[in-house]
C-alpha cells in the first residue's frame, strides 16, 4: 500500500469494513506472528513505531484523506499499553476534528492486559470497536494451531471490552481443523458467540497460501482437508447452534466460497436454508483451489 506522501511498511491488511478508513500503521507486524495458519506478518519482525513517525503521518493523513475513521495497524496494534496508545489517540482526536471511530486488530490478551479504566478511557478517546480473530471457541482446536488463548480467556478479554463499551468483531475459521476437529470446532464456536454475542460476527474460509503441506507442518494433529460441501456442513452446524441477539453476521470475505449476510439469530433460518441450497448443489469431491472450482 502506498498512500502519497505515506510509505507503508507493506503488506498491509485492513478489515473490510475499514476500506474507508485512514490506516495509520501504529506497530509493524504481529506481536505474536506464531498462529499456523497465518502467514499474514511473517515477512516482518514486530516494532512499535515512534511517537515522531506516528504523529508525522497522522498530520499526512488528517490533511489529506478527509476520513472520519481511523483503523490501526498492523497485526495486533492494541498490544500497545494504554501509557502509548493514549497519546496516539490524543492526536488522532487533535487533527482529525470530528472522529467517529478509532478501532484495531486486538488479542484477548492485550484486552486482558488493561484495566478497566484504561479501556474506559480508550474508549472514550474515540476507541469503539476491536476486531479479534478468535478463530475457534475449542480449546484443543487453539491449541494446535498454537493461538495462545483459551475459550476462557477469549471470553475473559472480549467480555472485559464489553463492559467497558468497545464493541468487537470477531473473526471463526471455516475450516480450521479439517475433517478430524469439524464438529468440535463447529460447536465450541457457537458456545463462545452465544456467551459473547459480540456486535459483529464473520466466517472467514481456512486459506492456504504456501499450500496444504506447509499448513499440515506447522498444524500440531492430523489435520484432514474438508472438501467444500464438508465446509458448508460445519458452517451450517455452527450457525444452527448459535443463538446470538442481533449479531451482525457476514460471510463475505475473498476466501469464502459461499456469500451470506444477516441477522443472528432473527436471520438463522434463511442463512441455514442458504447453506442447505450450497451443500444441495455441490458435488462431493471438490476441495477448495482444485481446478473444477476455480
Ligand atoms: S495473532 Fe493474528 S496476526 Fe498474529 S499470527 Fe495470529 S492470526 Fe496472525
Amino acid at each position: 500500500m502506498f498512500f502519497a506522501p505515506i510509505q507503508y511498511n507493506e503488506p498491509v491488511f485492513r478489515p473490510p469494513g475499514e476500506a474507508q478508513s485512514a490506516i495509520l500503521q501504529a506497530t509493524i507486524g504481529c506481536s505474536w506472528n506464531k498462529c499456523a495458519f497465518c502467514e499474514m506478518y511473517t515477512s516482518k519482525k514486530f516494532s512499535v513505531r515512534s511517537p515522531e513517525q506516528l504523529k508525522k503521518d497522522i498530520e499526512t493523513l488528517a490533511g489529506i484523506t478527509g476520513a472520519r475513521k481511523v483503523f490501526l495497524a498492523d497485526g495486533n496494534a492494541f498490544v500497545l499499553s494504554a501509557g502509548k496508545l493514549i497519546p496516539i489517540l490524543e492526536e488522532i482526536n487533535n487533527q482529525f476534528g470530528k472522529i467517529q471511530r478509532i478501532s484495531s486488530y486486538a488479542l484477548p490478551k492485550d484486552i486482558i492486559s488493561k484495566s478497566i479504566g484504561e479501556l474506559n478511557q480508550l474508549k472514550n478517546l474515540g476507541l469503539k470497536l476491536l476486531y479479534i480473530g478468535i478463530e475457534t471457541g475449542d480449546d484443543e482446536l487453539l491449541k494446535l494451531i498454537n493461538k495462545g488463548e483459551t475459550f476462557q480467556s477469549i471470553v475473559d478479554g472480549i467480555g472485559k471490552a464489553h463492559d467497558a463499551g468497545i464493541d468487537t468483531s470477531i473473526m471463526i475459521i471455516n475450516g480450521l481443523g479439517g475433517k478430524n476437529y469439524s464438529r468440535q470446532h463447529a460447536i465450541h464456536s457457537a458456545e463462545i458467540i452465544n456467551r459473547l454475542n459480540p456486535k459483529f460476527l464473520s466466517t472467514l474460509t481456512l486459506s492456504l497460501p504456501f499450500g496444504l503441506e506447509h499448513f499440515k507442518s506447522r498444524f500440531d494433529g492430523d489435520y484432514k482437508q474438508q472438501s467444500i460441501k464438508e465446509l458448508f456442513e460445519e458452517l451450517r452446524l455452527f450457525i444452527e447452534n448459535t443463538n446470538g441477539t442481533n449479531v451482525i453476521y457476514r460471510s463475505d470475505h475473498v476466501s469464502n466460497n459461499l456469500i451470506l449476510k444477516g441477522v443472528l439469530s432473527k436471520d438463522k433460518e434463511m442463512l441455514i436454508n442458504q447453506i442447505n441450497k450450497a451443500i444441495q448443489s455441490i458435488p462431493d469431491n471438490i476441495y477448495p483451489n482444485s481446478p473444477a472450482f476455480l
